[in-house]
């Protein structure tokens, strides 16, 4: 099998990076993923949010950039602006803003509680309203990317794992499938993209898998499908209806061995007290299910896109943190554009090379 662009792993980034490239690039394109269907690990797994307010400029950008592709595709990737609301301090509040880019506005604790009736009894400084931000089907993102990408030709082999590489591309790729022979190689790997970097003998890039849960709870009260999502920035914790229930999250950060996506043993009662100290309302609430997945982080907290300064033509779509869902229009197009246009952009903010030498440079 020969391929002019072999891109490893079927979550968002390589979906969306395969739909943008398919578009400009006229050599084959083949996608490959180690598991039985697409997204099966954080991409399938997210909770889902679309939020633009985040304190890192570069992230912030590329999400409201995102999220106006999203609006327009509304019904064909599944895309819901019900709107956020952010807790916090207001110091907190106001790093994540940029009112040129992204229209937001305070709201007083009291008149936000009387919207969310599960945070009767939280205490918080201030609020921060974004009705353009959402909620995504994730499947169906998934999906638009993924039958674009093969309705100009790209291929998507399932059950297919990158077991090896040698050369520097051309690449003489080993997989579970079979040899394959591919001029370029791109690192969508997620929280594998460490080991796709070693195989080729790419620049180590330092990326950390950290384990995060999200459970859904039953028994809540007053929650009805339209609300908007909630984060607290200031007590780590986010949450928003799903399915009747509600989806939450403690923003759990675990170092782990293993990248299995198992529960581990304590979380629920980590859970538990955040509830008991914070969340007076939820204290009758019950845990209908609990599961995990990887963000995959670099030390800046910013993303990794764009060529290899190790290994000759070999690309990078990695490190996309809790962003990689709400920013993969953007992510997929930044990676086709430099992709397509090498030696020719300036410097970009998400550059692998950053992180060469001793001292790497810090993106705000
Ligand atoms: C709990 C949680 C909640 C989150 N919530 C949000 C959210 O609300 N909004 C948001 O924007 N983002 C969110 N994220 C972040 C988002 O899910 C990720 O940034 C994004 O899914 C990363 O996509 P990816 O394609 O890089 O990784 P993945 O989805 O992990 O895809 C990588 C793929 O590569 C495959 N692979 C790995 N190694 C190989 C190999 N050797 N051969 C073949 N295939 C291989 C894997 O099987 C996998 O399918 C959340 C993350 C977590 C953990």
């Amino acid at each position: 099998m020969k391929t002019d662009v072999l891109i490893v792993g079927a979550g968002f980034a390589g979906a969306a990076t395969a739909f943008h490239l398919s578009q400009h690039f006229s050599g084959s394109i083949l996608l490959i993923d180690k598991e039985e269907c697409p997204g099966f690990h954080a991409s399938g797994r997210n909770a889902s949010l679309v939020l633009q307010s985040t304190a890192n400029r570069e992230i912030r950008r590329v999400v409201a950039a995102s999220r106006q592709a999203y609006s327009q595709l509304r019904t064909e990737v599944g895309f819901e602006p019900k709107g956020s609301l952010l807790l916090g301090k207001k110091d907190q509040l106001e790093e994540t803003r940029e009112p040129d880019l992204i229209v937001s506005e305070y709201r007083e604790p009291e008149q936000v509680c009387g919207q969310i009736p599960w945070l009767k009894g939280h205490e918080f400084e201030a609020a921060l309203w974004t009705s353009s931000d959402g909620v995504m089907d994730i499947s169906l993102l998934l999906q638009f990317y993924l039958q674009g990408a093969r309705s100009r030709g790209a291929e998507l082999w399932l059950n297919c794992q990158l077991l090896g590489a040698k050369g520097d591309g051309p690449y003489h790729l080993e997989t579970s499938r079979g040899t394959i022979e591919a001029d370029y190689l791109v690192n969508a790997a997620g929280a594998w993209a460490p080991q796709v970097a070693e195989m080729a003998g790419a620049f180590p890039v330092p990326l950390s898998p950290l384990k995060r849960h999200l459970f859904v709870l039953d028994k809540v009260p007053s929650l009805t499908p339209d609300q908007p999502f909630v984060w607290n920035l200031a007590q780590n914790f986010y949450a928003r209806p799903e399915s009747g229930g509600l989806l939450i999250s403690i923003c759990d950060e675990e170092r782990t061995v293993s990248l299995e996506p198992t529960v581990s043993p304590d979380i629920s009662q980590s859970l538990a007290e955040l509830v008991w100290l914070e969340l007076p309302a939820l204290r009758e609430a019950t845990q209908r299910e609990v599961w995990s997945c990887f963000r995959t982080k670099v030390p800046d907290g910013s993303f990794v896109i764009g060529w290899d300064r190790a290994a000759e033509n070999f690309f990078w779509v990695a490190g996309l943190g809790g962003h990689g869902m709400g920013s993969s229009w953007e992510i997929g197009r930044l990676a086709a554009e430099q992709f397509i246009h090498r030696n020719e952009t300036a410097p970009q903010p998400f550059d692998p090379s950053r992180f060469i030498g001793d001292r790497p440079r810090i993106l705000v």
